[in-house]
């Protein structure tokens, strides 16, 4: 079902204003086809590391200070967001997804082609992915609730044609209805688009639910990877990110430590 290494980020590390550190040496890998999900707590460095490979990340005084990122073999790292989403990478953002005083299909018209490859019309595409956006077509996007919201996200950044897609938090303050439509439409995206996807999510039910492969991020580093399946199935991932047992766990490692502590003792 996947193909070739569409992107590689190799040894990573990020630094925001000469001083913060936020992501130490992070490998990774999104083949064609593929989706992938990064998992992490608060401040694990998922959304720098998104950043850093859509470009944003000079808007916030940080670079990458070591590592690659490759994207079909060419070096994206501490290039302008516009040249990297003109070879075909498109960011969904956490916040300001959508110009709120706009409407919906002013949202999509604004929008600059990737590729201008013009072959399809990418609103026929987007509205037939999410039909709701049809008929809210006309109502401002301040208006629109927070899945709609996110929903007017992913189309806009589908607007300009990626090869993939890199979506910060799909779930964050949505409702399990909502964040169930959203997922069946990158189900679909994928299925029918032949889009890549690398998703940042908080949780790790959603991203498992639908992910091939996933990372988990802590302190700025990988401190584990798999096929989603396995790492669904990992007894610290279950414990830790889909909260099966043990409360108020600080990290990943604490896990790993208490597991350890018990497997000593007992
Ligand atoms: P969250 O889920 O809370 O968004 P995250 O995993 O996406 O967390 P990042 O936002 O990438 O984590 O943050 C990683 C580290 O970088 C954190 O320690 C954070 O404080 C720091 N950081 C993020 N943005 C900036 C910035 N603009 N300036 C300085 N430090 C920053």
């Amino acid at each position: 079902m996947t193909g070739e290494t569409l992107l590689a980020v190799d040894k990573m590390e990020v630094v925001y204003q000469r001083a913060i550190t936020a992501v130490q040496g992070i490998t990774m890998q999104v083949r064609e086809g593929q989706i992938v999900a990064v998992l992490g707590t608060n401040g694990a460095g998922k959304s720098t590391t998104l950043r850093a490979i859509s470009g944003f990340l000079g808007l916030d005084d940080a670079r990458v200070t070591e590592g690659s990122i490759r994207f079909k073999g060419a070096q994206l790292e501490n290039r302008p967001p516009h040249e990297i989403t003109q070879r075909g990478l498109a960011l969904v953002p956490e916040r300001d997804k959508v110009f709120p005083n706009l409407s919906v299909a002013e949202n999509l018209a604004v929008v600059p082609r990737c590729k201008g490859s013009g072959h399809r019309s990418m609103n026929d595409v987007v509205f037939h992915f999410f039909p709701r956006l049809t008929e809210l077509r006309r109502r401002e996007a301040g208006l629109l609730s927070g899945g709609e919201r996110q929903m007017l996200a992913i189309a806009a950044g589908l607007m300009c044609e990626p090869e993939l897609l890199l979506i910060d938090e799909l779930s964050l303050g949505l409702s399990p209805v909502a964040v169930g439509e959203l997922v069946k439409s990158l189900v679909a995206i994928r299925a029918e688009l032949g889009i890549s996807i690398l998703l940042v999510e908080q949780s790790a039910s959603v991203a498992l639910q639908i992910a091939d492969y996933g990372y988990v991020l802590e302190n700025g580093r990988v401190v584990l990877d798999g096929d989603a399946e396995r790492l669904g199935s990992h007894s610290e991932i279950r414990e830790f990110y889909l909260g099966q047992s043990g409360a108020n766990r600080r990290s990943y490692r604490d896990v790993k430590q208490y597991r350890r502590s018990r497997r000593w003792y007992g």
